[in-house]
């Protein structure tokens, strides 16, 4: 092809050659004719202007002779020839004029020439008009004047004069045309002899090229079956060629493989149906092979179809073919199943995309081969743009120099790498501005070598927001980092430009790595829709808005755990534009505690509820947790305010000290431990005054840990009581005194006529029982009954009006004698009934002899009065407790009393029993009960019906009051 070609060329060239040879020629030798031709004109011409001359001169001649013939002979027919002769000079006259007329020469003769053809004419006619009117004689005589001869002569001359001149110019010019003929020989016969040449050269050279046209062409055979087999070879390649009809035309192994169809199938066939049938549809095979055929070359990727119908991700060139002349001979296609790169590329892009920051991949040279639509976004141009071209556009420096440090490193370094350390560099967005970025790189083994994958996140808002925490320093850091709450300020796109230390603590972030990101990836959801509604409000209605009234958003820690937030936003114009603060309050505990409140609803709310004291349970962190309506009133909060406070805020101080006291008690001590008994401290309300408090604190165990439940009573009424008291008492005492004194009056002052009515009726029974009738006998028994109980009252309430006035006052006494005492006393009842009544031995202690018989008389008689069917046994110890304390005790084996009556038996005329069971006023316990509490102890009962009852008092060793 290439050797034809050349060949073609050559005979092309030697063609061309000696046509532009004959060219020359034919010019040369057409230029040398005309040159001769004119030279032959001229030469022609002055033959001409000779022969004028001649004729000139025989015709001026013929004139003078006729005119003279006529003047001699006078006849007609030299005047015919006259005028003959004239006409025919002028005539030449004229002629020569006109042949003359390019030579100056020539032209400066003429009128001299005219002039005296004039002049021999005029004479003529002179002669002949002599002639005819005065005869012979006068024209002989004009003839003889010589006039005629002598103008004659000057004619001739001239004549000659211009002959001459004619012959010079004849010499010359017949020179002049023999040169042009000779070179017009020469130049023929040279062209010709160079045509002949040329022809000979070309025709050598055709038949050359012919021979190694004829050895090339073999060659070609040689190479192209190699390459068939070359191609036919190849497997993962379809190549084939089409006609410029869009026919397959060849088909290698690759194409079988690759497309399915074999090469008989398939060849002749359109190449069309490789396409889906939407993209035939569009026309896209036709126009493929048209840009193809514009530009020589179309590569594309897209679905192609095999012969079973299934599809795969092509890559697909088609390049056309032209011969030498430019016409088209069809097309040759290379194709390429890429499927499977293609989902790599789809898995890889999908994670590229995924990624939060702007992605670029650059190759070893510096060109971007990849990006994800963040880098669109971030650098502000379209993908296309991008791919191919140097990152140093986009980056305009470091990149390199990160590049090769980065390079030095490990796979495993670079890794390890975090963005967030990454140098700071800038960016540079399509139209030319630049913004500060943070790039960190890591490399990447592929194909094509290794890549550099740089992940660049845009740092303006984070600069801005340095520069504008270095601006708020001096005003507003203090009054941030003092809120109890933790405060975000976002600006308008929602990235978040300052924060305090609170919102660090809260969301698990340090501050540099939360400036710049978006708000939502610590407030998921809910925030934007707060900033647009809030954003219709009025400064002053946001600031109006208290953060307890906020919506309950969610929090995301950096951990990823979230967590109950309550936010406050209130717009803040600054020189960025305007910008929210949020305040953010964590209501994890208020809402754990609300959750505990619905567990614990079933169980314990009704119980919390129902506690006449305010109750309120405290975290192990001093957060409040729960709290009952008692707390709400005392403290005159909501509950929802209190709830996640800490306690301190409504009890300053004593609280935490009483948490860590109590912590080193058991349960069991800090259930034992009563309400009374607590400390008193200060309690705080919300709008800030004090009260006095009591508190008493019990753990609690909980899912939460353990918590600490604080009982804690208003104690205002009763201080203020207490004081009441201490007023009261004196008067109480003292009126109290007085009744004592009147009761002790009385029965004492009612005994003597009451033993008088007694005796008098014992009397009357003894004497008159049986004397008189039956019913004398009960009225009189009745008489005799009642007045002993009276008695028996009397004397009881005059004991117990005794009882307690220590008019002996005190003095070591031995309790073992005044038991011993009261046995003794007791001697016919315990005889009566066989009681059994044994003691331990007693110690001595301070004391009122007489009041402690009393009390032994008092319990061991009910002991042996209130008995069972059983033979009544009673005993009698005393024990030391721990402190000053004994403890006595008097056990017996009788009725045993049910445990609500332990309080009412001391009161004063209350019994169990009536007074046909047992007989008694009710008013034994009740002395004791004041003698006891005289002597500076207490007394009670631990008992249970059918088992027998122990009666307790507790004496201090020193003597009481
Ligand atoms: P009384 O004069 O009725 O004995 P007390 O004040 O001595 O009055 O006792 C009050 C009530 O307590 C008695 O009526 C009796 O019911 C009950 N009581 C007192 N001691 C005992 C006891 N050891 N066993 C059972 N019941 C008792």
């Amino acid at each position: 092809m290439k050797t034809n070609s050349r060949s073609t060329r050559k005979v092309q060239l030697a063609l061309g050659a000696a046509i532009l040879a004959l060219l020359v020629l034919g010019a040369t030798s057409y230029r040398a004719m005309t040159t001769s031709t004119e030279s032959d004109r001229l030469v022609r011409h002055t033959y001409e202007v000779l022969e004028n001359l001649q004729n000139l001169l025989s015709a001026t001649g013929s004139i003078e002779s006729n005119y003279r013939g006529f003047a001699l002979t006078g006849k007609e027919s030299y005047l015919d020839s006259y005028r003959a002769s004239v006409l025919s000079e002028e005539q030449d006259v004229a002629t020569i004029r006109n042949l003359t007329v390019d030579n100056p020469k020539q032209e400066i003769l003429i009128p001299s020439l005219e002039r005296l053809a004039a002049q021999k004419i005029q004479f003529g006619e002179r002669v002949i008009s002599l002639r005819q009117t005065k005869g012979m004689e006068a024209a002989a005589d004009a003839v003889r004047s010589g006039t005629g001869e002598r103008v004659m002569d000057e004619f001739q001359d001239v004549v000659r004069q211009m002959h001459d001149e004619e012959l010079r110019l004849l010499v010359l010019r017949a020179a002049d045309a023999k040169r042009h003929l000779r070179q017009t020989r020469t130049v023929l016969i040279l062209g010709t002899a160079l045509g002949l040449l040329i022809a000979a050269a070309a025709g050598w050279s055709v038949q050359r090229d012919s021979i190694d046209r004829g050895l090339a062409e073999e060659a070609l055979r040689d190479q192209e079956e190699k390459y068939r087999l070359l191609i036919d070879g190849v497997q993962n390649y379809a190549i084939f060629t089409i006609d410029p009809h869009g026919m397959v035309a060849s088909w290698n192994a690759g194409a079988e493989r690759i497309k399915g169809y074999k090469a008989g199938e398939i060849i002749g066939q359109n190449f069309s149906r490789f396409y889906l049938q939407s993209d035939i549809d569009q026309g896209k095979p036709k126009a493929e092979l048209l840009v193809a055929a514009a530009a020589g070359r179309s590569e594309t990727e897209h679905w192609r179809v095999r012969k079973d119908g299934s599809r795969f991700w092509a890559n697909v060139v088609i390049t056309a073919a032209r011969n030498s002349s430019g016409t088209l001979l069809g097309f040759s296609e290379i194709s390429r199943d890429i499927s499977e790169r293609k989902e790599t590329e789809a898995k890889y892009r999908g994670l590229l995309e995924a990624a939060p920051d702007a992605m670029v991949v650059v190759n070893q040279d510096g060109e971007i081969v990849l990006l994800n639509v963040q880098a669109e976004k971030q650098f502000a141009y379209h993908r296309d743009e991008l791919i191919g071209q140097q990152v140093k556009n986009i980056i305009p420096e470091g990149f390199a120099e990160r590049l090769r440090a980065d390079g030095l490193r490990s796979v495993e370094d670079a890794s390890a790498q975090q963005i967030g350390t990454g140098i700071e560099l800038t960016g540079r967005r399509k139209d030319g501005s630049d913004f500060p970025i943070e790039i960190m790189l890591s490399p990447l083994e592929s194909a094509e070598g290794i890549l550099v994958t740089a992940a660049i996140r845009d740092i303006t808002v984070r600069k801005a927001g340095e520069k504008f925490v270095a601006q708020m320093e001096g005003r507003y850091r203090g009054l941030l980092e003092a809120a109890p709450d933790a405060m975000v300020v976002v600006n308008e796109d929602g990235e978040i430009v300052l924060l305090n230390v609170q919102a660090e603590k809260q969301f698990g972030y340090r501050r540099h790595e939360l400036v710049g990101q978006k708000v939502k990836n610590i407030i998921p959801e809910g925030f934007a829709e707060r900033l647009i509604a809030d954003g219709t409000r009025t400064a002053a209605e946001a600031v109006a808005q208290q953060i307890g009234t906020g919506i309950e958003l969610y929090g995301r820690r950096k951990d990823g755990s979230d967590f109950p937030i309550e936010i406050m936003l209130s717009p803040l114009e600054s020189a960025e534009g305007i910008l929210v603060t949020a305040a953010i309050r964590d209501i994890s505990v208020r809402k754990t505690a609300e959750q505990h409140l619905a567990q614990m609803e079933g169980r314990y709310r009704g119980l919390l509820e129902a506690a006449p004291d305010a109750m309120v349970v405290v975290n192990q962190g001093g957060d409040i947790v729960l709290l009952n309506v008692q707390a709400e009133k005392q403290f005159g909060y909501r509950r929802d305010e209190l709830v996640g406070q800490k306690v301190k805020n409504i009890i300053p101080e004593g609280f935490a000290e009483r948490l860590i006291a109590d912590g080193t008690r058991t349960a069991a001590e800090a259930v034992a431990q009563q309400i009374g008994t607590g400390i008193e401290l200060k309690g705080r309300r919300k709008h800030g005054s004090e009260f006095p408090i009591e508190i008493m604190l019990s753990p609690l165990e909980s899912p939460e840990g353990v918590l600490v439940t604080a009982a804690i009573r208003d104690i205002t009424e009763r201080k203020k009581s207490e004081h009441q008291l201490v007023k009261t008492v004196g008067e109480l005492k003292r009126s109290n005194d007085e009744l004592q004194q009147f009761a002790y009056v009385a029965s004492h002052d009612l005994q003597e006529p009451l033993r008088m009515v007694a005796s008098y009726t014992q009397l009357l029974s003894k004497r008159y029982k049986g004397r008189l009738d039956s019913v004398a006998d009960e009225f009189i028994a009745y008489a005799v009954d009642g007045s002993n109980r009276m008695q028996g009252l009397i004397q009881d309430l005059l004991a117990y009006s005794r009882a307690g006035t220590n008019e002996k006052g005190l003095r070591e006494v031995s309790s073992e004698k005044a038991l011993k005492y009261a046995l003794s006393n007791l001697q016919a009842t315990i005889q009566e009934s066989g009681a059994l009544v044994t003691h331990d031995s007693l110690p001595s202690i301070t004391s009122d002899d007489t009041q402690l018989i009393q009390v032994f008389q008092n319990l061991v008689g009910n002991a042996i009065k209130y008995r069972s069917a059983e033979v009544p046994h009673v005993h009698v110890s005393a024990t030391k407790n721990g402190g000053k304390d004994w403890i006595f005790s008097v056990r017996d084996n009788g009725l045993g009393i049910d445990p609500q009556y332990f309080e009412r038996i001391f009161v004063l005329f209350q019994r169990l029993h009536g007074r046909e069971q047992f007989k008694g006023t009710g008013i034994g316990l009740t002395i004791c009960k004041k003698i006891v509490e005289r002597l500076g102890g207490r007394i009670w009962v631990e008992s249970q019906p059918e088992k027998g009852s122990i009666f307790y008092f507790s004496l201090p060793e020193g003597g009481g009051k």
